[in-house]
């Protein structure tokens, strides 16, 4: 569908950083609008010119962890903390089993609300609208959208448990996984597949008793299972709620960044996210083109044909596939 004025002016205006065109555009995409594809395109098309800046400039911060664990509170310690460094910071959190989406809603709005009112940093929940991989895609999408608005640092707080959760924190270039001294045993933490996606593990609540317990477990494990990318994850002592160890963990995501950024694991990563966004743009085209199609005469009559069992799908499939590539 082509792209209407009013969508082409909303792009243009966050492109030159309006936060109302970006908050717009944010829910066209959560709503899937038919004209999303057109507006990514535009973006794409439009955001380097606009900012003499390239997309894939913001570095892309992940957090996961169980509900109550402190991500909010250390996400938005961790916005105090860039904000400080004059960095532009947008966040996206994610939680499937909230039916919320956009709105106002989420605890984590309310705790990231010392920074509601600063204009360099948005914040935007994303509920379960939609199926599970729409989520995913729409997380994307929004990362985009961040990344042609300016911003240095995007947040993704997701809690970790199911697979959805898992792909889309690992969109994130740093993956932060956050347990609390009371997580209970720590090889079930693991096998929730935790420790694979994890670049820095956080202890928060360390004012809690155990802290140091949990801490060593975590760490022995690590141990058990050096990276293929020689990364040593360091364990990090967090009190979100105090602000303590915030400096610390921020020192440790520079290092990663810096460790990835020596051995081109950084631009590999941009570069795979490119290809898998290629073959996504392809397969939606394709898509759309054959849902279309499939109204018209000769590509519905196969469908008629395959429907009645007069030939089989496959055979169906490649006649209309000769018809439209
Ligand atoms: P989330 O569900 O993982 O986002 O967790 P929240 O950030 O909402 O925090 C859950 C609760 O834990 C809140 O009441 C926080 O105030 C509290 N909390 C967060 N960090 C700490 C901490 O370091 N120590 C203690 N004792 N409480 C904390």
């Amino acid at each position: 569908m082509p792209i209407s004025e009013k969508e082409l002016k909303l792009v243009d205006r966050m492109l030159s950083g309006d936060r109302v065109a970006l908050a717009r555009l944010i829910t066209l995409v959560e709503s899937r609008h038919s004209s999303v594809f057109e507006i990514l395109k535009r973006v794409n098309s439009k955001a380097s010119n606009a900012s003499q800046r390239e997309l894939g400039h913001s570095y892309i911060i992940g957090i996961t962890g169980p509900p109550g664990a402190g991500k909010s509170t250390l996400v938005n310690e961790l916005i105090a903390s860039y904000r400080k460094k004059d960095k532009k910071v947008g966040v996206v959190a994610v939680d499937p089993s909230s039916p919320f989406t956009g709105g106002a809603v989420l605890g984590d709005r309310i705790r990231m609300q010392d920074h509601a009112l600063d204009e360099n940093v948005f914040i935007r929940s994303l509920g379960s609208r939609g199926s599970h991989g729409g989520m995913s895609r729409a997380t994307k999408e929004i990362i985009k959208l961040y990344d042609a608005f300016g911003m240095d640092y995007i947040i993704i707080e997701t809690v970790g448990v199911g697979q959805t959760e898992l792909d889309i924190i690992q969109l994130a270039d740093t993956v932060l996984v956050v347990l609390v001294p009371e997580a209970g045993d720590v090889v079930q933490t693991m096998k929730a597949g935790l420790m694979e996606i994890a670049d820095i593990f956080i202890v928060n609540k360390a004012d809690r008793e155990g802290a140091d317990k949990i801490t060593r477990e975590i760490r022995f494990m690590v141990s058990l299972k050096p990276r293929e990318d020689d990364w040593t994850i360091p364990v990090m002592l967090t009190s979100a709620h105090e602000g303590r160890g915030i400096k610390e963990l921020v020192e440790e995501i520079e290092k990663h960044r810096a460790f990835q950024n020596e051995r081109t694991l950084l631009r590999e990563k941009r570069e795979k996210r490119r290809e898998e966004e290629f073959s996504q743009i392809l397969s939606e085209i394709i898509e759309r083109k054959i849902s279309e199609r499939l109204k018209e005469g000769e590509i519905k009559r196969v469908l008629t044909q395959v429907k009645n069992g007069e030939i089989d799908p496959y055979e169906g499939a490649e006649i209309v596939l000769s018809k439209i590539l």
